[in-house]
């Protein structure tokens, strides 16, 4: 294989460690048998279009350098140019850069966007930085991957460890070099540089209105829910703040201290945010204290795990107690994990359309900077619920079309047939 990822079977066997890739294909090999799609095509898209390593020497505060190791993995660009976040985090790696790139590959084209997906980040401990070494690290890295980004080529974005300020010195560095002010290489940024308001909200957003969605399609009334939230970040606490606000009872929350819970419903209001205060869920008084694993098997009516990857795995997911779960996090759930909520009749929302807001919401970012014209936050938000509703119909659709189908199937069929026909049409060249 041209970019060296292969699937071990060592790998395939270690549920626990499954990395982003396996479960991708996996997903993507059981999407594709339920669809009579060219397998030519399938072929193709197991495989990244390209994968940019590139080392990122770094002058720290105390003027010793050291060598940083940043990916960029472009899985395919049919129907627009790659788009993803970059993360900062001690466990990136190749394979979870070209899993995570499948998956916007397909979240773009379940939200009917006209982008392909990507993804990639630095090896390091964002925690471990200061703001000025964060800085140069990132003026570096937009540097080191110009010759592969670009407003009309590959955009980046925010993801783990990185936030609206990364993204304002990764537009500065790339304009500096190329000798213009190119906000549209990269959304998330600041608004008063061309980002979007409600951009940094937006994945939280998708995440309440697939679960209102979802529980109106289980006459399940919003007021009578409990949610519980793995995860108080950015996406989980957005999500359990509007759920809260539109009436629903959210019981619990975590970080990654532990969890607190009160069935009589937590003021999520008055919890920080990671980004508020990071880490400061467990000091919030009044409430139960839980372990993050006792959060994820709570008897509530939805867990949204909102954290990290891999957290439902084959060791707990008999023991979830909830009735629905609504995937916040990217790749939250491991593929026994799916299968074994499959067999037991409870319904996983995926990713790649419950938390698709933020991708939806970079696209208005992207659409203002080309057009030199910004939205008010009142039009995005509409414009927003407008695409996660049109993407929700399709969803069902599939959902109902084929028999015994998961939410995630269905997703990925309203996808993947998108894509497919877009390869076909396009053909290969040479
Ligand atoms: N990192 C986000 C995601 O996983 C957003 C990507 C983007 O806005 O390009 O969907």
């Amino acid at each position: 294989m041209a970019t060296g990822v292969s699937i071990s079977q060592e790998q395939a066997e270690n549920e626990e460690s499954e990395s982003a890739v396996v479960t991708a294909r996996r997903q993507l090999e059981r999407a594709a048998a339920l669809l009579d799609l060219d397998p030519n095509v399938i072929e193709r898209l197991k495989h990244p279009q390209r994968v940019e390593r590139v080392s990122l020497p770094l002058e720290r505060d105390d003027g010793t350098v050291e060598v940083f190791t940043g990916y960029r993995a472009q899985h395919d660009s049919v129907r627009g140019p790659f788009k993803g976040g970059l993360r900062y985090h001690p466990e990136v790696n190749e394979e979870e850069c070209v899993g995570l790139s499948m998956w916007m590959t397909w979240k773009c084209a379940v939200m009917d966007l006209p982008f392909g997906g990507a993804k990639g980040g630095v090896v390091v401990n964002p925690k471990l930085l200061s703001q000025n070494e964060k800085e140069r690290l990132t003026r570096r890295f937009a540097q080191e991957l110009r010759s592969v980004i670009g407003p009309m080529h590959d955009i980046p974005a925010p993801d783990m460890g990185t936030d609206a300020e990364t993204m304002g010195w990764f537009m500065d560095a790339y304009s500096m070099q190329e000798g213009e002010t190119t906000p549209g290489v990269v959304t998330g940024k600041p608004p008063v540089i061309g980002g979007s308001y409600g951009r940094e909200e937006a994945p939280g957003r998708s995440v309440a209105i697939v679960t209102r969605e979802a529980c109106k399609y289980y006459s399940q009334p919003l007021d009578e829910t409990t949610i519980a939230v793995q995860g108080f970040g950015s996406v989980g606490a957005n999500a359990a703040r509007l759920l809260d606000e539109w009436g629903a009872n959210v019981v619990a929350a975590s970080d990654v201290n532990g969890a607190i819970y009160d069935p009589d419903g937590l003021d999520t209001e008055a919890i920080k945010s990671h980004g508020e205060e990071p880490a400061a869920v467990t000091g919030f008084s009044g409430t139960e204290a839980l372990s993050n694993e006792e959060l994820l098997t709570l008897d509530v009516d939805v867990l949204i795990p909102a954290a990290v990857g891999n957290v439902l795995t084959e060791s707990n997911a008999g023991d979830v107690s909830a009735s629905m779960i609504v995937e916040g996090a990217n790749g939250p759930t491991t593929s026994t994990a799916d299968s074994i909520f499959e067999r037991r009749d409870v319904p996983v929302i995926p990713d790649i359309l419950a938390n698709a807001g933020g991708v939806t919401v970079s696209y208005f970012e992207w659409l203002q900077d080309i057009n030199r014209r910004g939205w008010s936050l009142e039009r995005v938000n509409e414009e927003l619920e407008a695409e996660m509703l049109s993407a929700w119909t399709s969803v069902i659709n599939a959902y109902e079309s084929e028999d015994e189908i998961s939410w995630r199937d269905a997703a990925y069929v309203v996808g993947l047939k998108r894509i497919v026909e877009a390869h076909e049409s396009r053909g290969l060249w040479p």
